[in-house]
């Protein structure tokens, strides 16, 4: 029996051409895929190769069983969309391992990816082109207060922002009330970037002023980018100089 292995990998934002060749070297030698249903469904079936799809809430559930399985040999791929470092699995897997000490000594890489903001910052051009926060929108594992104090700081210290999960239908407010803080700490004709579905058909890429910004146009497949001070459109690109204001 060949020894196992872990390997957490990143599938890109959803364009093959962004899946890196790590990555795909993974996963041809993978005996086992494991991950949320949908990023499962991008990985081809065959022969030798068994797929594990699973629901959204079970992170922690999927990483301790992907630990378990390489422990008998099997070489299992963690798949995440874009990177698996950014609000994914590879924390997921880490927080299993601290859980489950047996498995420390276990063969284990992060392999990584894409992730939707860099994705996103590239087609619309370069709003994320000096310095910004990353910031997920998901109140699951972090109360409300947490966040809006962080949008509230990021926003006085003049950061562009990246928002990942702004809305959902369990949390349907949330995002209009970060709105609501931006609306309090900007200026009206700060530029909003809602990038959906980046780097699929679906692809759609929406610059708006702040003033204009409704909550409804994020959803779960949107990743928002806002500009700092200086960000600013040209052409039908969006920017943001190199230089503070
Ligand atoms: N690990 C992923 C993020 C997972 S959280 C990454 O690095 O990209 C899921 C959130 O990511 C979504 O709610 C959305 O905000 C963002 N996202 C993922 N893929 C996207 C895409 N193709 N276009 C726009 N946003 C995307």
């Amino acid at each position: 029996m060949t020894a196992g292995w872990v390997v957490v990998a990143g599938l890109g934002p959803g364009a093959d051409t962004m899946v890196t060749p790590e990555v795909s070297a993974a996963i041809a030698q993978a005996t086992d895929i494991v991950g949320y249903i949908p990023y499962v469904a991008r990985i081809a079936p065959r022969e030798g190769l068994t797929l594990h799809a699973s629901d959204n809430r079970v992170e922690l559930d999927r990483a301790a069983h992907a630990l378990h399985m390489a422990a008998s040999g099997a070489r299992v791929v963690i798949v995440s969309s874009g990177d698996p470092g950014v609000f994914a699995m590879a924390s997921a897997l880490f927080e299993a391992l601290e859980a489950a000490p047996q498995y420390l000594n276990t063969d284990i890489r992060i392999l990584p990816g894409i992730t939707a903001m860099l994705a996103a910052a590239a087609a619309a051009g370069a709003p994320l082109g000096h310095d910004f926060a990353c910031i997920n929108l998901s109140d699951n594992l972090k109360p409300f207060d947490l966040l809006a104090r962080r949008i509230r700081l990021c926003a006085q210290a003049d950061l562009a922002m990246a928002y990942y999960n702004p809305r959902s239908a369990s949390r349907p407010d949330t995002f209009g009330k970060v709105l609501d803080i931006l609306r309090t700490e900007c200026a009206p004709h700060t530029l909003i970037t809602f990038a959906r579905a980046v780097s699929t058909p679906d692809q759609r890429i929406e610059t708006v002023t702040l003033d204009m910004a409704r909550d409804d146009m994020a959803d779960m497949r949107t990743v928002v980018l806002v500009g700092n001070s200086a960000t600013r459109k040209l052409g039908r690109f969006v920017y943001t100089p190199r230089k503070a204001l």
